[in-house]
């Protein structure tokens, strides 16, 4: 039988840009890099207005455990240290540079024992190298690399799932970097003291499996190279450690840790090697830029901070229908307001939809299908969920698991009255947490 995970569906792949090899885009003239593109707290600016930087710099230092230094992804002058817009929607603390130089990639020298480093080492120089993770939920590496004695790790689970329609951007990763990888996968494994390495591509990647199966063979033969059957969302942690190992991870706050599991995604495994080997900073990524509104479809490689105008240009430009612009993939990815935004650590893809395929329709009444629950991954009820989110009856909406949902949009794609239940639920999810955290602060005042 072949491993899966219950529920999911199956939106068309439109994997555009699958046979395209990546290239790497010049360093931008101004870079834009927010102090904070990780969960977590904020960075805190060690850098002023008019200060000079060197390409790799610390441009801030975290702002606590739970947190990434950011660094500068070009030599240049610091332009300002201000408001600048994001991709979470809203204008962040950003440093802008000017470059004068892209100043290189930034990687130090050899370290000739990297790959005898210590758990402890790996966490540190992962941590200076500021890496979050990079298959978009961008939590702080060192962090998912420390877990509490008592809930011991024995499984690690590399992710090249990328199960987004459209996303190349961890495909050609694993095709052109599929022995750092690799490398890096066993550096995980060595910072949490597994015993059990496993790496997952869906099927509809057979190249990419060949090529990590061979670095593995040639690299470490212990290492088991999974193919899964193609279905959405199967890069989501639990679901993918469902599929793997059929261990189920609680509602939250669960995490995988609680059944032995710590997942990284492909890319966060060479910023890691990268780190662990030449104490490089996270300053550059993969990115897909693809869809119906994009002239010449393409993988790039991009420097942190570049604004997304740019990546769009380097695909040839905007087709004269372009309507909508997101950054991620259909499913999860966020709308944009503007293509000044720029690269983040979390950025996998910017898709633009022509005029055609950016339109919605209009909602209809729920006629109680059933299909939205039948497709949800973590058991929902999402009809039911974004009506009382609707209904702004969060104590309700949290009662009936809202802030169990993953995000995954699964339920909206199937939905044949085209309800827009993820919004609904995310909207009412955001609600539930931020009036937690604000009764949690009364009480500790209170105190
Ligand atoms: S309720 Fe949440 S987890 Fe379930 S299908 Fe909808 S978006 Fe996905
Ligand atoms: S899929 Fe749509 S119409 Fe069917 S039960 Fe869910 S919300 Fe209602």
């Amino acid at each position: 039988m072949k491993k899966t995970f219950r529920g999911g569906t199956h939106p068309p792949e439109f994997k555009l840009t699958a046979g395209i090899g990546s290239r790497a885009l010049p360093a931008p003239e101004m870079a834009y890099v927010p102090i904070q593109q990780h969960i977590g707290a904020p960075g805190k600016p060690l850098v002023r207005k008019k200060d000079e930087v060197t390409v790799g710099q610390p441009l801030t230092e975290p702002g606590g455990f739970v947190s990434v230094p950011a660094h500068a992804p070009v030599s240049g002058k610091v332009k300002d240290v201000g408001p600048y817009p994001n991709p979470v929607g809203r204008e962040m603390l950003t440093v802008i540079i000017e470059a004068d130089d892209d100043g290189g990639d930034a990687k130090g020298e050899e370290d000739a024992d990297w790959a005898d480093a210590s758990a402890e080492e790996i966490r540190a120089r992962v941590r200076d190298a500021g890496i979050a993770g990079m298959g978009g939920a961008a939590f702080p590496t060192h962090v998912k690399l420390s877990p509490p004695e008592n809930k011991p790790v024995d499984t690690v689970i590399i992710n090249g799932a990328e199960c987004e329609p459209y996303l190349t951007s961890d495909h050609r990763l694993m095709l052109e970097r599929s022995d750092d990888i690799i490398r890096g996968a066993l550096l995980v494994r060595r910072a949490v003291g597994a015993n059990r390495l496993l790496v997952a591509v869906e099927d509809n990647k057979p190249d990419a499996h060949s090529a990590l199966k061979k670095a593995a063979k040639s690299i470490d033969p212990g290492i088991q190279v999974e193919m899964l059957p193609v279905k959405y969302p199967q890069g989501a942690e639990k679901q993918l450690i469902n599929a793997l190992t059929g261990r189920e991870v609680p509602p939250p706050p669960a995490l995988p840790m609680d059944v032995g599991c710590l997942v990284q995604n492909v890319g966060s495994c060479v910023a890691i090697c990268e780190a662990v080997r030449w104490r490089k900073p996270l300053i550059e990524r993969y990115v897909t830029v693809t869809g119906s509104g994009i002239n010449e479809p393409a993988n790039v490689i991009a420097k942190i901070g570049t604004p997304l105008a740019e990546l769009v240009e380097a695909a040839g430009g905007y087709t004269d229908d372009a309507a909508k612009l997101i950054l991620g993939g259909p499913m999860m990815g966020m709308a944009q307001w503007t293509d000044a935004v720029p690269v983040i650590k979390g950025t996998s893809g910017v898709l633009v939809l022509n005029r055609a395929d950016a339109a919605v329709a209009a909602e209809q009444p729920c006629i109680g299908c059933g299909r939205c629950v039948n497709v949800c991954p973590v058991f929902l009820l999402p009809t039911n969920i974004a009506r009382l989110s609707e209904l702004e009856m969060w104590k309700d909406a949290e009662a009936m698991g809202v802030l169990e949902c993953i995000e995954c949009g699964s339920c909206t794609y199937v939905c044949p009255s085209h309800r827009i239940l993820v919004q609904h639920i995310r909207f009412g999810k955001a609600t539930v947490i931020a009036e937690k955290r604000k009764a949690k602060q009364k009480a500790e005042k209170a105190a």
